[in-house]
């Protein structure tokens, strides 16, 4: 991606003064990917550039040389010593994975057990003291299906970009990004990164879902994730699920009605009462909890929380996809069980499971709505030819995670979590002692709402009232007085009270001050942070200055607004780091680059894109000569 950028900005016309810095990161670029022939042509073609021109300046032109120098001696050492890792890299890879599984629960570091809680149910609990960025748990969705439409780019500079839609660039199975996709050759839909991807794909469930594209997309995406998950389950447990189900289903006479079908879906939890092998609910009989469909199934469908219109609703959704199904597969017999390629997955055996099928996937449905789980990415907006990555968070996927459904919720979780494709990893975001509960958010953050609107949300979406520390402290304070309107005082930071002129509520202090005054500071600050993303987007290398000034008044907000150790804290972290880098501001960058470390590595683990680029920018940084801090040239 590096040697791409390059070359496109040698072809725009990129300042012949910077050239040859920019051919010392291509050599670079070369170096890191392993191309040594290419790379010592480059250097040698910079030697002897070097020797032409004299027009560098003296302090740049050491540093040029230096760099080179050391670049050579790079490719020297990486031609002696192939396909080595030092042990510094290799160290990282091993946090990549758990290190150790935990024995009780797949996919969980052996720090947490799985306890039952009579107020909470099922809860995750340390079993020893955890520190900040320990991997927790790393779970590959049991099923996930792409979110269908949303533009990933809402930017209107360029014209090409608002023409792509989420669909078009990632893999509609294993969700990679991915530029050149492999269409499915029965809907334009359904795109893949891979041919592999492809017929995984449809061996799997996209042979049954292919003429159903329109009205599954009609029917949303939970209805589209009940219907995967029962066909990836036709090939593992489908016998024990369905033969529960069945011995059920005959015991109820009247069984098409759906008001008797909800009511059957409860059956668990009065089996569970008789059986005492399984004290916990999606466990196997040895007390295993796994990434299965038993897990899935187990997962709470609240069938007496939803609403009455909620549940007609999704009875009706499966009835239909039902019906669909059905004719599919009698028009799959009519022409022959030669002629179609729906004859891998719907067959007349397909049509007697059916009314099984349903029920599934009508508990499926009502499961999702406190289970589905949002697959989130990072998506790099702004042009490339930016100094500066910008990104935002978009939802990419809905997924069902058995085992991150076993975290409870915080609306200041001391977990963060994270995505690689359709993987989740969540990791500790603060020491957690032994004892205390794995705590993740389900969406609600005390960083980005206030507690009533929290608390409304939690309540008509998972049921629950949240009593979090955070939830408790707010509302102490949202009684005791309004939050975010208010201003503090000036010398002793109590809060200002009054109309038009704000006086301080510290009676022995005398501070007063007019509204509008306070409010056109307010703006002006506001006015800064815009000006310092203008900036960053333009991408003017002499700028660098006035943008890390604007930057660093915008680090404070967003300190104010998410605490000095979130997420946002660190990508604005991230952001100034490049600037100060881009502008050669040694010492400031170092530490800024050390700062903005501290914290991704916290939330985003050691082999996120921006922890790669903080790390080759700190070595390029020390292995410059020391000189006075300052743009180039
Ligand atoms: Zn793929
Ligand atoms: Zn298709
Ligand atoms: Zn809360
Ligand atoms: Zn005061």
């Amino acid at each position: 991606m590096c040697l791409e950028d390059i070359i496109r900005a040698q072809t725009h016309g990129y300042p012949e003064r910077l050239q040859p810095k920019m051919n010392l990161r291509k050599a670079e670029c070369l170096v890191t990917l392993g191309k040594l022939q290419e790379a010592s042509q480059t250097v040698s073609d910079l030697e002897s550039d070097f020797a032409a021109k004299q027009t560098l300046a003296a302090s740049s032109f050491q540093i040029l040389q230096k760099n080179l120098h050391r670049l050579k001696k790079k490719v020297q050492e990486k031609e002696s010593l192939p396909e080595t890792f030092p042990p510094t890299l290799a160290k990282a890879f091993e946090d990549m994975d758990l290190k150790e599984e935990n024995e009780q629960i797949s996919s969980v570091s052996p720090s947490v057990s799985l306890c039952t809680d009579p107020l909470k149910g099922r809860c995750l609990i340390a079993t020893k003291d955890i520190l900040p960025g320990e991997l927790l748990v790393k779970e590959d969705a049991f099923v996930s299906v792409l979110n269908p439409g949303e533009m990933p780019h809402h930017s209107l500079e360029n014209k090409w970009d608002t023409k792509i839609a989420i669909g078009d660039l990632y893999c509609h199975r294993c969700l990679k990004h991915t530029l050149a996709t492999v269409p499915c050759d029965g809907c334009s839909y359904a795109k893949y990164c891979s041919q592999e991807c492809m017929q995984q794909a449809w061996e799997f469930y996209h042979s049954v879902e292919c003429p159903l594209g329109a009205l599954l997309l009609t029917l949303g995406v939970f209805c589209h994730v009940a219907l995967r998950l029962t066909l990836l389950t036709r090939f593992e447990d489908v016998g024990k699920v369905t033969s529960k189900l069945r011995d059920e289903i005959s015991n109820n006479i009247s069984f098409p009605k759906s008001k008797n079908l909800v009511k059957m879906l409860n059956y668990d939890q009065e089996e569970n009462d008789e059986v005492v092998k399984t004290p916990i609910p999606g466990c196997d009989i040895s007390g295993k909890y796994e990434n299965n469909y038993n897990a899935v199934f187990n997962l709470l469908p609240h069938t007496e929380n939803h609403s009455p219109e909620h549940k007609f609703l999704c009875a009706l959704s499966v009835s239909a996809l039902c019906k669909e199904l059905e004719a599919a597969s009698s028009r799959a017999l009519a022409t022959g069980p030669n002629s179609s390629k729906l004859k891998a997955t719907v067959t007349p055996e397909l049509c007697a499971d059916l009314n099984i099928w349903g029920v599934a996937m009508l508990r499926h449905m009502l499961q999702l709505q406190c289970n589905a789980q949002a697959i989130t990415t990072l998506q790099h907006t702004g042009s490339k030819e930016s100094i500066i990555a910008n990104s935002r968070q978009v939802r990419l996927a809905t997924g069902i995670f058995p085992v991150v459904s076993l975290l409870n919720h915080s609306c200041s979780p001391n977990t963060s979590m994270s995505f690689t494709s359709t993987v989740a990893t969540i990791r500790a975001a603060q020491r957690i002692r032994k004892g205390q509960e794995i705590l993740h958010c389900y969406g609600p953050h005390q960083n980005r709402m206030g507690v009533a609107e929290r608390q409304q949300k939690l309540r008509s979406q998972y049921f629950f009232d949240c009593s979090c520390p955070a939830c408790h402290t707010e509302e102490l304070r949202t009684a005791a007085g309004p939050r975010w309107e208010a201003f503090c005082c000036n010398s002793c930071r109590t809060i200002m009270q009054g109309d038009d002129v704000l006086s301080c509520g510290n009676r022995s202090c005398t501070e007063s001050v007019s509204r509008d005054h306070l409010v056109s500071r307010l703006q002006d600050l506001q006015q800064q942070v815009g000006m310092a993303q203008k900036l960053l987007r333009s991408g003017k290398l002499g700028d660098w200055q006035k943008s890390a000034a604007h930057l660093q008044k915008s680090l404070r907000v967003v300190e104010a607004r998410h605490g000095p150790s979130s997420v946002e804290m660190g990508h604005e972290l991230f952001k100034l780091a490049q600037v100060l880098f881009n502008g050669f501001a040694v010492p400031e960058a170092l530490n800024t680059i050390q700062k903005a470390e501290k914290i991704l590595l916290v939330h985003c683990g050691p082999w996120s894109d921006e922890i790669q680029e903080l790390q080759k920018m700190r070595s390029f940084l020390l292995d410059l000569p020391p000189i006075p801090a300052g743009p180039l040239g």
